[in-house]
């Protein structure tokens, strides 16, 4: 079988059989563009063409456990594989566009303490057509334009770096789902290694999970950090930032009570944005059950975005979304919380 999403497979599967090119842009809208799933629900396509394209091309199509809304629209779908192993994925929508928020493994190896994806561990990479599946079967649920991509779902992605480039590929060719680069943001805890393979290649948002400002703190919250300290995460960020002058950073920082959410905190936190011509993302903490952590007040994160806003810096406080679902950040799971 071949694969829908594998563009040069499909067009020399055309040549081959003598089918005209036309017929792949066809399948290719209805997927892509309408989330359609079998053959049969393209009527444009002949019912011999389809029963013949049924046979030969493949549509991953994992299958839908479980659908929940939130009362803010938020959308949470559980999916799951042909292994039977679930991932979830996340439908954000706003005024002006909807975004998609896409897992890019069943579980995670990195285990940051404030993250339930982390605490409940790792199974496998996502291969490239589940990563591309879910935007598919999001949009034949909820029927929606997707316009943007986050890759903050479950897992790290910089850890299944070719089938995550290959994923955006697809959904940057404009013969398939036609995303514009700089509405794809790609969210990394910071594999600096990876990182520095790919940082010319990476031409999407980056994201980074921070955190804290100094390796002190990053380091009891971040294991991750003691394999890839800030000095080593900055130098790699400038390098992005030489490629990229166009793309800013981002830096993600989630609000834990008495952890990280001091006003000296705040302070070297914008001398750091400042450095790298970098925002930051001010996330306040979704708990679960078993977190150790308790999110810092209001008060307090909006006093912090203040600080970085007073120094110049821009320092938007994410919006919760989905709470009542368990679909906000790192709040995703493969097990069965519904
Ligand atoms: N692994 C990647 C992408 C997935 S996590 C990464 O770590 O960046 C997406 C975002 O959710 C990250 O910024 C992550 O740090 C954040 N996050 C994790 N647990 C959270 C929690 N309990 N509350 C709020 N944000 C959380
Ligand atoms: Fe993995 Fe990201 Fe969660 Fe850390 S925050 S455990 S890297 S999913």
């Amino acid at each position: 079988m071949i694969s829908v999403f594998d563009k040069s497979a499909l067009q020399q599967y055309m040549l081959d059989n003598k089918i005209p090119l036309f017929r792949a842009k066809q399948i290719w809208n209805w997927v892509c563009k309408y989330g359609k799933t079998s053959f049969s629900e393209m009527p444009n396509i002949g019912l011999k063409l389809q029963d013949i394209f049924q046979k030969n091309i493949e549509i991953c199509t994992p299958s839908v456990v479980n659908i929940l809304k939130s009362i803010d629209g938020t959308t949470k779908v559980l999916l799951q594989l042909e292994d039977k192993n679930t991932i979830e994925t996340v439908l954000i929508p706003s005024k002006t566009h909807n975004t998609i928020c896409i897992s890019s493994q069943v579980g995670c190896t990195v285990g940051c303490k404030f993250c339930n994806t982390g605490f409940n561990g790792f199974v496998r990479n996502l291969t490239t057509n589940e990563i591309v599946a879910q935007y598919v079967a999001m949009k034949k649920i909820t029927n929606s334009a997707i316009s943007n991509i986050v890759f903050m779902g479950m897992g790290e992605p910089l850890f299944n770096i070719d089938n995550v480039l290959q994923a955006i590929n697809i959904f940057t060719d404009e013969d398939l789902f036609g995303i514009s680069r700089r509405k794809i943001t790609l969210s990394t805890s910071g594999i600096v290694p990876v990182l520095e393979k790919i940082v010319d290649k990476l031409n999407v948002k980056l994201a980074i999970s921070l955190h804290a400002p100094n390796d002190q703190i990053r380091e009891k919250i971040m294991p991750i950090n003691k394999l890839y300290n800030l000095e080593k995460l900055f130098d790699v960020c400038q390098k992005y930032n030489k490629y990229h002058s166009f793309l800013r950073i981002t830096f993600e920082y989630i609000m834990l009570n008495n952890v990280n959410d001091t006003d000296e905190c705040a302070i070297e936190l914008a001398k750091i944005c400042k450095k790298l011509n970098a925002k930051a993302n001010i996330i306040r903490f979704n708990t679960w059950q078993g977190a150790c952590f308790t999110e810092s007040p209001i008060s307090r994160v909006k006093h912090f975005a203040t600080i970085l806003k007073q120094n110049g810096i821009d320092a938007p406080i994410r919006s919760k979304h989905g709470i009542d679902i368990m679909a906000a950040c790192g709040q995703l799971s493969s097990s069965n919380n519904y």
